[in-house]
């Protein structure tokens, strides 16, 4: 017996591992084999969400962090997007009754009389250094047709929103007698992506990852696409645009739109330089469903190496955009997380490998008037190099979401 033991020893030595816990030399009574697949507690991918963001959003946000975090915890805020194909036309009212506005339309009013200020200040201040400087009513009219004002004019988004601090929810969609749906509950700042694109009359626009279907809806909202190419890998998820598409659009303008299911990463190759405009909203962290739903979570840890393959997946889809959009068109990137290694890096990289591997060089577009126009709709983040972030706010419980534009020159 004694020798047995000592050639087990021998074994496991020679293996370099040492005896399993409780399977060691000893009296047989006091053997055990620990069950760790049973006993060992499993920490729930929200919880390592949760402790993957404490650890590196507090950096990034610092004294903002506690307040994200509360936001991203609570009930999230919806936008309801007017559906301008259906035939039910007393919806508006109905929400401003309830006191609920169109941030669309209502963020150029507000920022109009801030605007002439700001210009008339600044007028105040040329005039000081030169008499020679541009008088008030020129600099106001120059103000007046700035990008804020431009992009609302272009717009026929209307979204619905709640006033800040207002937590109202909307009812559910109700069918005209056509069986379109009246409005599209949304994360209102999911629309903010679609409004940067800033489509215009007949503009072939591609939406590169377009399940389940919101922005894809918003875009076809404006009212202007000449045409527009949704497409998503997953085709579970594609049947559900399908629905989302049947659901809010008549069959003629559905004519217009022609939906995939490719892997993205490949379409630059496929229809390269053809699209006007083109959405790249890519996989990401979903931050807001990474800390409250376990379900399909992508901090469970079977799908660590998917995580940390993202920012790279989300590379090639930009890549790809990128190569899809004629010279002169955009792009226009998106996700809903706060991260900077999926937001501004990206971003980064994308520029650096356009200019050095395809000799495309990209100009990365202003969008600061988003903050002014939208602040009293959305929580901006203050920080952003490239894009703009919404940050989630218990008042404005909107986000998160990243958006940046670049121009192919
Ligand atoms: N734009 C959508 C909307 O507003 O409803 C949400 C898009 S969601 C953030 C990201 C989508 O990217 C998912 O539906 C996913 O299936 C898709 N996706 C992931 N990898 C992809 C790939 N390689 N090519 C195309 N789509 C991809």
């Amino acid at each position: 017996m004694a020798t047995a033991m000592a050639a087990v020893g021998m074994l496991l030595l020679r293996r370099g591992r040492p005896p399993p816990p409780g399977l060691g030399p000893g009296p047989r009574r006091y053997r055990y084999k620990e069950k760790w697949a049973a006993t060992a507690p499993r920490i729930p991918p929200t919880r390592l969400a949760l402790h993957h963001f404490d650890v590196n959003y507090s950096l990034q946000l610092k004294d903002q962090w506690p307040s994200v975090r509360a936001g991203l915890l609570c009930e999230q805020k919806y936008g309801a997007l007017l559906n301008s194909f259906s035939a039910v036309h007393h919806v508006a009212q109905e929400l401003e009754l309830l006191n609920a506005t169109d941030f669309v339309s209502e963020g150029p009013k507000k920022a109009q009389p801030w605007q002439r200020g700001a210009a008339a200040e600044e007028a105040g201040r040329e005039e000081s250094v030169s008499q020679e400087g541009p008088g008030e009513g020129r600099t106001v009219t120059q103000a007046e047709m700035s990008p804020p004002l431009l992009a609302s004019i272009t717009s026929n988004i209307k979204c619905y929103t709640f006033p800040r601090g207002d937590i109202t929810r909307f009812r559910p969609a109700r069918p005209d007698t056509l069986g379109l749906l009246d409005y599209y509950l949304m994360d209102a700042a999911s629309l903010l992506p679609v409004l940067a694109l800033n489509v215009q009359p007949d503009d072939f626009v591609l939406d590169l990852c377009a399940a389940p279907g919101g922005k894809t809806l918003a875009l076809l909202q404006t009212g202007l696409c000449g045409h527009l190419a949704a497409n998503d890998i997953s085709i579970s998820r594609t049947k559900r645009l399908y629905q989302i598409l049947h659901s809010y659009i008549p069959g003629e303008v559905r004519e217009t739109v022609s939906v995939t299911s490719c892997d993205g990463r490949d379409w630059g190759q496929l229809e390269g330089g053809t699209f006007h405009k083109v959405l790249v909203d890519v996989p990401c962290t979903t931050d807001r469903h990474s800390v409250m739903e376990q379900d399909n979570n992508i901090f469970h840890k079977r799908r660590t190496k998917e995580r940390q393959m993202l920012p790279m997946l989300q590379l090639q889809l930009l890549m790809a955009g990128i190569l899809a959009t004629k010279p002169g068109g955009e792009v226009v990137y998106s996700t809903c997380s706060i991260s900077p290694l999926q937001n501004e890096y990206v971003i980064e990289r994308a520029v650096e490998v356009a200019e050095a591997q395809y000799d495309i060089r990209i100009h990365v577009e202003d969008l600061s008037h988003f903050r002014t126009l939208f602040q009293d709709t959305f929580s901006f983040f203050s920080d952003c190099r490239l894009g703009e972030l919404v940050l989630p706010h218990l008042t404005a419980n909107f986000g998160p979401m990243y958006f940046c534009k670049l121009r192919r020159m």
